[in-house]
């Protein structure tokens, strides 16, 4: 398995499949074909669905600007659904070409290559990753740095400021989203929305959504923020966080830790699943992002690696079959929404799994493989494409 590092990836938004993933494609080619004086890009399946609304072109055209830009909306039979052909060529004269898939989350996959980072982990699972740490009887934080290093921790941290002036700029920004449906940004007015004689909890709620649209509504406009383990679902995990540090006090020592954990987490979902939802559909980005959410506030509260399992596990069990249909293809409807309830989702799950880790069935790692394989059973319409679902409701 590889290092949690490459979960979260600091990029512009508003998609990490559909926009840091083909940038990054785009970096690739030109280094690969570094004398080409012209690219021609083919996008399939997903990219040229929802390639529009998600910003793909201007992604790849911010390293390649002259290049020529075509969506195949025909061929469905593809390695994966979002695949992308770069042909070089210089004078004229075509000098080669690269597939290359953008696999979630930002990564991607070039045909014929080795993947993109080393191992940093011999374990395949959660379940013998739980089991390592029984045997050598340490907990999962030490489990993680000891395999991540000094260097995980820098990082770690790094990604943490990151989110947390993705929270504080989403919460000072007003007026309309970009793309059309004329949305306004919410974040702000819902930090300062409080009714009279607000109960403590709903004072909690509230702030915890008001974090989470931020950092969302921040992708929307297609400024930075950390993958989440994709942009899609880049509000979950950092609003919870951020209420646990600047709320109730958690150093940030130890939420650096609990985004490790939660890191750790979406990197067994990506390497034994999908992250993507255009694969997976929604349940792949929120249902992940949620898990990692709980996760990662289950280890924050210093529960054990059992309850930390049950928590991730019921997070994603509750996600299960989530479609993804952004409206005109945008990451705003459901999207935005759609990242506060995920953290409220990821809070139940943890407040459960206090009182009943001992009596759970399902595992962490078959809720991950129930996941994948239900993505696999979910039509295309339902997979980032805008065919189906809400996206059906708003076609103007
Ligand atoms: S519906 Fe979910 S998976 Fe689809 S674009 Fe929105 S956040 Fe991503």
């Amino acid at each position: 398995m590889r290092s949690i590092k490459s979960v979260y990836r600091i990029g512009q938004g508003p998609s990490s499949s559909h926009s840091v993933g083909p940038f990054r494609a785009a970096k690739r080619c030109r280094e690969r074909f570094p004398q080409a004086d012209h690219f021609e890009v083919t996008l399939f399946g997903s990219l040229a669905h929802t390639g529009e609304g998600h910003g793909t072109g201007k992604a790849i055209r911010r390293l390649l600007p002259e290049c020529g830009l075509h969506y195949d909306f025909e061929t469905t039979d593809l390695p994966h659904p979002n695949t992308m052909l770069f042909e070089a060529f210089r004078e004229g004269e075509k000098i080669g070409q690269l597939r290359i898939f953008s696999i979630g989350g930002g990564s991607i996959r070039i045909e014929g290559d080795p993947p993109e980072d080393a191992e940093t982990y011999p374990q395949k699972n959660f379940g013998e990753m739980l089991y390592d740490c029984y045997l050598e009887n340490v907990s999962l934080t030490d489990f993680i740095w000891r395999a991540e290093g000094e260097d995980g921790r820098t990082y770690l941290t790094k990604i943490w400021a990151a989110m947390q002036e993705s929270v504080e700029r989403g919460l000072q920004a007003e007026g309309i989203l970009p793309g059309g449906l004329n949305l306004p940004r919410r974040a702000k007015s819902l930090l300062e929305k409080r009714c009279y004689n607000e109960p403590p909890d709903v004072t909690m709620n509230r702030k915890i959504a008001a974090y989470a649209y931020a950092v969302s509504e921040e992708n929307a406009c297609e400024n930075v923020v950390v993958t989440a383990p994709t942009c899609g679902s880049c509000g979950v995990l950092p609003s919870l966080l951020y209420y646990m540090q600047h709320d109730k006090g958690f150093p940030e020592e130890e939420i650096v830790d609990a985004l490790a954990v939660g890191g750790l987490i979406g990197n067994v979902i990506r390497t034994n699943a999908s992250i993507s939802g255009a694969e997976c559909g929604c349940q792949a980005e929120i249902g992940s992002a949620s898990s990692m959410a709980a996760g990662a506030l289950a280890a924050l509260y210093k529960l054990s690696a059992p309850q930390i399992e049950y928590a991730a596990e019921s997070a994603m069990e509750h996600s299960l079959g989530l479609t993804c249909d952004p409206v005109h293809g945008l990451v705003q409807i459901p999207c935005i929404e759609r990242n506060a309830v995920g953290a409220m989702r990821a809070m139940t799950a943890v407040n459960l799994s206090r009182f009943l880790y001992a009596t759970r069935k399902i595992s962490f790692d078959e809720v991950v493989a129930t996941m994948y394989q239900t993505g696999k059973d979910l039509h295309e319409k339902y997979r980032e494409t805008s065919h189906g679902g809400l996206a059906m409701l708003y076609k103007n």
